[in-house]
């Protein structure tokens, strides 16, 4: 059950307030912290209260899913994949997805640019890296990222943005938040060493969810993904 449109604008409005108060303490300008609404696993109306709320963006972390629901919403809002994408499926991201997050492989870098090409079009991607070097998550690995960055500045239909990450979580609270804050810094250094050897801006760090937002604009982000706190809990289970 989605909450009502109420419900979410004191949400995002209180999500906003978070935001500004890391942006404070971090002498950062809330403009410059994009709030991505994260609207996977609920119905299309959710993108609709974000675009209603005036977000830019909805976030999704599976391509099926976003297929489905697009064109049940009226919204005029920009959808972003956010989850991991197998090649054989990147003709499909690349038609219904505004920008791709989750590039994380030259196979896919080849595979969205041929699908762009065909498309007629430039795809806004950012390349996903394992910055937490976290087993279970997806990313390229930091070492692969100049071979990664070259590919990719040399498609001539995709743009790259910037770079993306999801911190690991760890066995409790504080070990989870040190995790973020290595995570977040290894990308950030990762992003400033790219764009100082490329002469690329590489201007967007994707980076920080509900739980970890306020270290995430400590380190840098300038989009953080953020589903439970604007939605509730994904599981039914009260938020
Ligand atoms: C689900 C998801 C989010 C949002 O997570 P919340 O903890 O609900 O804010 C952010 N990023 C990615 C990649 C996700 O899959």
């Amino acid at each position: 059950m989605l909450i009502t449109y109420e419900e979410f604008a004191r949400r995002a409005a209180a999500v906003r307030v978070q935001i500004a108060a890391a942006c404070a303490h971090a002498g950062r300008d809330p403009r410059d912290v994009e709030l991505l609404a994260v609207t996977k696993t609920h119905p299309a109306a959710a993108a609709d209260y974000a675009a209603r709320f005036g977000l830019r963006a909805v976030g999704e972390n599976r391509v099926q899913e976003a297929v489905d629901k697009r064109p049940q919403s009226t919204a005029a809002i920009a959808w972003e994949l956010i989850g991991h994408l197998q090649s054989n499926k990147a003709k499909l991201a690349a038609q219904h997805f505004d920008r791709v997050q989750s590039v994380d492989s030259e196979k896919l870098l080849n595979h969205l640019d041929r699908a762009a090409a065909e498309l007629g079009k430039v795809l806004p991607v950012l390349l996903q890296f394992n910055a937490g070097h976290d087993p279970a998550k997806f990313g390229a690995e930091p070492a692969a990222a100049s071979r990664l960055l070259e590919v990719a500045l040399m498609k001539k239909h995709l743009r790259l943005d910037g770079l993306m990450t999801i911190a690991p979580l760890g066995a409790t609270p504080a070990e989870t938040a040190e995790h973020a804050v290595r995570t977040f810094a290894n990308l950030r250094t990762l992003r400033d060493e790219l764009a100082a050897r490329t002469g690329t801006p590489l201007r967007e760090l994707s980076m920080g969810m509900t739980g970890d937002l306020a270290l995430a604009v400590a380190a840098g982000s300038t989009i953080v993904r953020v589903g439970t706190a604007l939605f509730g809990s994904r599981d039914g289970a009260p938020p």
